[in-house]
C-alpha cells in the first residue's frame, strides 16, 4: 500500500510525469530557519524533533518519547497518530509493560513498507546504487563501472541514471521520497554540481543534480562523500545518538564530516570537509592537489608503500594497511614500527580536528580499518597524547563496522534528513 506522499503531491506511479520535482532541492544548511517561529511551524519543528529522536534511539513507545521530549504522552500522541495514518510510522508488536500491569506498551517506529530511498555512491570509476527502506535495509541493488569509452560526462550521467533506473521500484510500487548521491568529490550543493574528483578529473563540471532531477522526476541531494558518510554514521551507524563526532574517510583519499551538535556541518555550497588537504608539513612531499605537505602524503598507501620500500619490507609496491598490521601482529621488528609510524601520521589529523572543533569522538573507515585493533588502539593513543587535558575527556577513536554499506544509508539519511522537515 503507497503511503500518503509526504510532498502533498499527488498519488501516482514511478513512471509519471512529476512537473514539481523536476528542479534540483539543495541540502538545506542547518540553523537557517527564522530565529522566531509562527505557531504553525511549532507543529512542524516538533514533528521534525520527533523523528530526529527516533532515529537517534531507535523504536521507542509513546511513554518513553514523552519522557525523553518532556512532554505529555497526550502531545506525542498527536504528533506521531498523524503519521501512522500517513504510514510514515507504525506500532510494533506489544511490550510487556515494566510496571503495575498497565496495557502493553507497543514501541513506534519507521514503517519498512513507507516510502523508500534512492542512494547513490559515486567513487571516480564505479557507480553503486541501492533501494533502501526509511529503516535502513538495502532492497535492491545495481553498479556500473565506467569504462574508458564513456570517458564523455553526460555518457557517465546516463550509466548513473541508467543504474538507478534499475533499482527503482515498479510504477505500482511506493514511489522513492527522493535520491541522494555521496560523490567522491569537491561538489557544489547549491547547484547539484560536482566541481573537481581529483581521481576523476573527467566528472568535474557535472551538472549531475539537475540532469539526474530531469531523467528521473525525483528531488535529488548530492554531497560530499565523507560528509554523507558522516550522515550515514549518525542516523544508521555508531554515531546514532551521539551529539557531536568526525566520521572520517582514510583511504586513498582522505575526507571528513562533522557532526557538531546533532547535526551534520556543511560549509557554503557543500565547501569543506577535504581533511586530506590540510597541510601538515610545509616542506613535505608534493600532493596530487598539487600543495605540498598535504596529510594526505603521510597517511595513505602511497606513503605506506615508499616507506615499506625504503626498509625493505616484501612487496612493498602493492602493501596495504590490513598485510601491513598482520606483519606487525606476527613480531617483525621493522612492520612494527612502520604500522606506529603510519598510526602516528593518521592522528596527526585527528589531534588537527580535535583542537579545531574538538568532535571527541572520530568514527574511521576506509582502509585504515583494515588495521584492526592493534591499529585504531595505537592511532587513539597518538591522539591522545597529541591534545592537551580538558574536562570534557579524552578523545575516541573508532573503527567503523558498517563497511561500504554506510554510503547508501548516508545518502539515504540525506534525502530523509531533507525530507522529514516536509513531511508535514
Ligand atoms: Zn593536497
Amino acid at each position: 500500500m503507497e503511503s500518503a506522499p509526504p510532498f502533498g503531491e499527488p498519488g501516482r506511479g514511478a513512471d509519471a510525469p512529476d512537473v514539481r520535482a523536476h528542479s534540483y532541492r539543495a541540502p538545506q544548511q542547518p540553523g537557517s530557519a527564522p530565529r522566531l517561529i509562527s505557531q504553525s511551524a511549532t507543529g512542524r519543528l516538533n514533528r521534525t524533533r520527533l523523528l530526529e529522536i527516533l532515529y537517534d534511539i531507535g523504536p521507542t513507545t509513546r511513554a518513553e518519547l514523552a519522557r525523553i521530549a518532556e512532554v505529555t504522552k497526550t502531545t506525542i500522541g498527536s504528533i506521531v497518530q498523524p503519521m501512522i495514518d500517513e504510514g510514515i510510522l507504525v506500532e510494533g508488536d506489544p511490550r510487556p509493560s515494566s510496571s503495575l500491569g498497565g496495557k502493553p506498551a507497543r514501541p513506534i517506529w519507521f514503517s519498512p513498507s513507507g516510502r523508500p530511498v534512492v542512494a547513490v555512491h559515486l567513487s571516480p570509476e564505479r557507480v553503486r546504487a541501492g533501494l533502501v527502506t526509511p529503516t535502513g535495509e538495502i532492497t535492491a541493488e545495481s553498479s556500473a563501472v565506467f569504462s574508458g569509452t564513456t570517458d564523455a560526462p553526460e555518457a557517465i550521467a546516463l550509466l548513473i541514471a541508467d543504474a538507478i533506473e534499475r533499482v527503482l521500484p515498479a510504477p505500482t510500487g511506493a514511489r522513492p521520497l527522493g535520491i541522494g548521491v555521496a560523490v567522491a568529490g569537491i561538489v557544489d550543493t547549491d547547484e547539484g554540481r560536482i566541481v573537481e574528483v581529483n581521481l576523476a578529473p573527467r566528472l568535474s563540471g557535472l551538472q549531475l543534480g539537475p540532469i539526474l532531477s530531469r531523467r528521473l522526476g525525483l528531488p535529488v541531494f548530492i554531497d560530499h562523500h565523507p560528509r554523507v558518510q558522516a550522515l550515514g554514521d549518525r542516523w544508521f551507524g555508531s554515531g546514532r545518538g551521539v551529539s557531536s563526532f568526525a566520521s572520517v574517510y582514510c583511504g586513498e583519499a582522505i575526507g571528513a564530516g562533522f557532526v557538531i551538535g546533532g547535526s551534520v556541518h556543511r560549509g557554503g555550497g557543500g565547501a569543506g570537509g577535504e581533511v586530506g588537504h590540510t597541510i601538515v608539513d610545509l616542506a613535505g612531499a608534493v600532493c596530487r592537489c598539487g600543495r605540498r605537505g598535504c596529510w594526505e602524503t603521510i597517511a595513505t598507501h602511497r606513503w605506506i608503500r615508499t616507506q615499506a620500500a625504503a626498509v625493505g619490507i616484501p612487496g612493498a609496491t602493492a602493501l596495504t594497511v590490513g598485510p601491513l598490521a598482520s606483519l606487525a601482529d606476527s613480531g617483525d621488528a621493522t612492520a612494527v614500527d612502520l604500522l606506529d609510524r603510519y598510526a602516528r601520521n593518521v592522528a596527526v589529523g585527528l589531534i588537527n580536528m580535535q583542537q579545531t572543533l574538538a568532535p571527541g569522538l572520530f568514527v574511521l573507515h576506509g582502509d585504515v580499518v583494515e588495521g584492526g585493533e592493534n591499529l585504531r588502539a595505537l592511532i587513539e593513543k597518538h591522539v591522545r597524547h597529541g591534545v592537551p587535558d580538558h574536562p570534557s575527556g579524552e578523545p575516541s577513536v573508532e573503527f567503523a563496522t558498517t563497511g561500504d554499506d554506510v554510503t547508501l544509508l548516508g545518502a539515504t539519511g540525506l534525502v530523509l534528513s531533507q525530507s522529514l522537515e516536509l513531511l508535514t
